[in-house]
């Protein structure tokens, strides 16, 4: 066989989300995509707001030399001030230009942080259930990760996660808004993180990084606040992306921030703009650069996601489902009412429902909804929702 051993092992890891996804092909070509409820992909259902549209052909029309050019590799000057600018007022700290690389999308910038930080051998630590292509991210520049749960209501277990700190640690890798649970940390367990960062370092003499992976930071629920990492840890990072909150995960742009004061943050951000480069990114996307710019701060319609969010809660809760309502992001975590979830989500793919097993994310008993789908697909899943529920509890 000629594709490498690792490749051909992570095809068949990270297959349920495709495997969900040719499964939905076959059903809706089968029985017609209104009668499929898919809720696999976290693929935004809504269009970018008015304000790109209008931007992006502004910046087509723009015909002044150069715009379509090679450029630094960290990104074009201007978005990038223009992104410091934002942050500086967002967290409350000092953000400049060559605090901020521009990426691919957050998978971009993670990728760039992973390779700017690690060392062989090293690890990252993140909470489980977690973004399944971490593991892959990690293990493209050498490193490892390791894993630790989180509490019954999916926010941060601060002592698990200080058992799997080591002197091998590079970074801990936490993402509020979470993907799968919804999760948004609260402002004092981000506080006790950086504390224990902080002891951490000076026992390991070494720096652990946290990097904050903020793709959904925007989309949150009931007025809940976002706390900001760096307010709690000055070794913090933060990648993310438009791709969720101006619904453009197609274009690939995002962009990694590190704090001012982080140690050796003139050494990180130059080893992140080196690693976009060599990792053949070479640059975020020029056109897109000069759109984002102009777009700090502006979103989708978030109380759209938020009233999809009770759609689903409502219905089932009243079908008999247990699980915590999200504060952010656009998944729903639910337990599974076996104890096993791939057993579940077959049931659930009887009943025409595509969901994602828990243990494609690092967390068996559960099965994963994103709820970015049209209001009309969530009505109608609902009486497959209760059949599936049935079918377990007849027996
Ligand atoms: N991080 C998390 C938690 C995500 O859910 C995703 C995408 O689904 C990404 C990163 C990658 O996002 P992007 O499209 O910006 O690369």
């Amino acid at each position: 066989m000629s594709v490498a051993d690792k490749i051909s092992g992570f095809m068949e890891q990270s297959s349920w989300i495709r495997k969900m996804f040719e499964e939905g092909a076959r059903l809706k070509a089968q029985l017609g995509p209104e009668n499929v409820y898919d809720f696999s992909l976290g693929n935004p259902n809504l269009e970018p707001p008015e304000e790109f549209h209008r931007t992006l052909k502004a910046a087509v029309d723009d015909l002044r030399p150069g715009t379509h050019a090679y450029m630094p590799n960290a990104g074009f000057a201007d978005t990038r001030a223009a992104v410091a600018e934002y942050l500086s007022g967002l967290h409350k700290v000092a953000f400049g230009a060559e605090h901020v690389l521009m990426s691919c999308g957050a998978a971009g910038a993670l990728n760039c942080a992973l390779k700017a930080i690690l060392n062989p051998g090293d690890e990252i630590a993140t909470f489980r259930p977690f973004f399944v292509e971490y593991t892959f991210y990690v293990d493209n520049h050498g490193g490892k990760i390791v894993t630790a749960p989180v509490l019954p209501d999916f926010s941060m277990d601060l002592a698990a996660l200080e058992a799997q700190l080591s002197p091998r640690t590079a970074a801990v890798l936490i993402n509020s808004p979470n993907n799968p649970t919804g999760k948004v940390y609260i402002d004092s367990d981000l506080e006790a993180l950086g504390s224990l960062l902080d002891r951490k370092n000076a026992e390991f003499g070494r720096t652990i990084y946290l990097i904050a992976d903020e793709p959904y930071r925007k989309i949150v629920y009931d007025g809940v606040k976002v706390p900001s990492p760096f307010q709690h840890y000055i070794n913090s990072l933060v990648v993310t992306s438009y791709s969720k909150d101006l619904s453009l995960p197609g274009e690939r742009i995002g962009f990694l921030a590190v704090h001012p004061e982080a140690d050796a943050a003139k050494a990180l951000i130059g080893g992140a703009v080196l690693a976009n480069r060599i990792l053949g990114f070479v640059n975020a996307p020029a056109l897109m650069q000069r759109v984002v710019r102009h777009l700090q701060g502006v979103t989708v319609d978030i109380s759209v996601y938020q009233a999809k969010r009770d759609l689903l809660c409502d219905g089932l809760a009243e079908a008999g489902y247990d699980f915590h309502k999200p504060e952010g992001a656009f998944y729903l975590f639910p337990k599974s009412p076996i104890p096993n979830d791939v057993e579940f989500v077959a049931e659930l793919q009887k009943q025409n429902i595509l969901a994602v097993p828990g243990t494609g994310f690092g967390g068996p008993g559960y099965f994963r909804l994103a709820y970015c789908v049209d209001d009309a697909t969530i009505q109608r899943s609902m009486p497959a929702f209760k059949r599936a529920m049935g079918a377990f509890i007849r027996r």
